[in-house]
């Protein structure tokens, strides 16, 4: 069976000589373990105004935020390559399954330690670890995933609030919803509808799952069974299979049933409703909870 080359990220696209140069990766790789995970970090520390252990705490600590929140590292052996940009930040990550899974990820050389902190982007790309390889058409899935968990597995370690992460999302789940010509998630393959749209079918389906087992189980456990089940970045599955596994971990059919609702047709949701329900508004600038609202303990349960 000839394999799919597996390519996350839609920034990241890597180019034929990029690749060529990753295949050259300079000094010998740094051993960490994260999660009862290996993970072989390369990068030439001269390149970095920080030392070479910030570098590896920032790689450890996306380890451990995306450990806690699938319960272990969603693969037992993974690389990550830095490479060295120009300025300040994190960059154009991109994860690889076809030779085990890897990341690669521009650190520009004067990055600082807060930039390090603040990152989003690596525990991104750990979370596409965790999710099969599936067929292009369900992009949406690996991006949503990866949008929707980074930040509450962030959470998990104390890195992000939950304030922060409720904030962000009323301020960019909207950009999600279909738009006047859309076709559904696998048929819309747009940034908005993949990055966003992905991750509001997970907050949809978190939100089902914890409603139809009286919040005690979440997209969590869902996301949990699948890569249990050896669905990671590395195998390629029909996207229905991730579900069904999905479903089955959670007494339920929601992932199954959302996705046959969203895949082919545009489903406008009311977010202003949802956040209501949920019991997240923004007040004065300020994020603020509603402890007495329908699916508050749903809310509480999600971070
Ligand atoms: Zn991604």
């Amino acid at each position: 069976m000839s394999r799919r080359s597996t390519l996350r990220c839609m920034l990241g696209l890597a180019s034929g000589p990029a690749l060529a140069r990753v295949a050259q990766a300079a000094d010998p790789p740094t051993k960490l373990q994260e999660g009862g995970a290996d993970i072989e970090v390369s990068f030439e520390p001269e390149h970095f105004d920080l030392p070479q252990a910030a570098l590896l705490g920032w790689v450890r600590q996306a380890a451990r935020a995306v450990s806690a929140y699938y319960g272990r590292f969603p693969v037992p052996r993974a690389r990550v390559r830095i490479f060295a940009g120009g300025g300040r930040g994190i960059s154009h990550g991109t994860s690889y399954g076809d030779d085990g899974a890897w990341c690669r990820i521009s650190v520009g050389s004067r990055t600082t330690a807060a930039d390090l902190d603040r990152d989003w982007m690596l525990t991104h790309e750990m979370v596409h670890f965790a999710f099969p390889s599936v067929a292009r058409r369900h992009h949406w899935i690996e991006e949503g995933t990866a949008t929707y968990v980074e930040p509450i597995a962030r959470v998990h370690i104390g890195n992000l609030t939950a304030a922060e992460v409720w904030g962000d999302m009323l301020r960019d789940m909207h950009q999600g919803l279909p738009e006047a010509g859309d076709s559904g998630l696998d048929n819309t393959p747009t940034w908005g509808r993949t990055y966003w749209g992905g991750a509001l079918f997970c907050l949809l389906a978190d939100v089902g799952i914890r409603k139809n087992t009286a919040n005690a189980k979440g997209l969590e456990d869902a996301l949990r069974a699948i890569n249990r089940a050896g669905g990671t970045i590395e195998t390629d599955w029909p996207l229905e299979r991730a579900f069904e596994t999905g479903d089955k971990a959670t007494d339920g059919k929601t992932l199954t049933e959302l996705y046959r609702k969203m895949r082919a047709q545009p489903v406008m949701v009311d977010l202003p409703d949802l956040w209501k329900q949920l019991g997240v508004g923004r007040e004065n600038g300020k994020i603020v909870f509603d402890g007495s609202a329908p699916l508050a303990g749903v809310r509480k349960a999600i971070m």
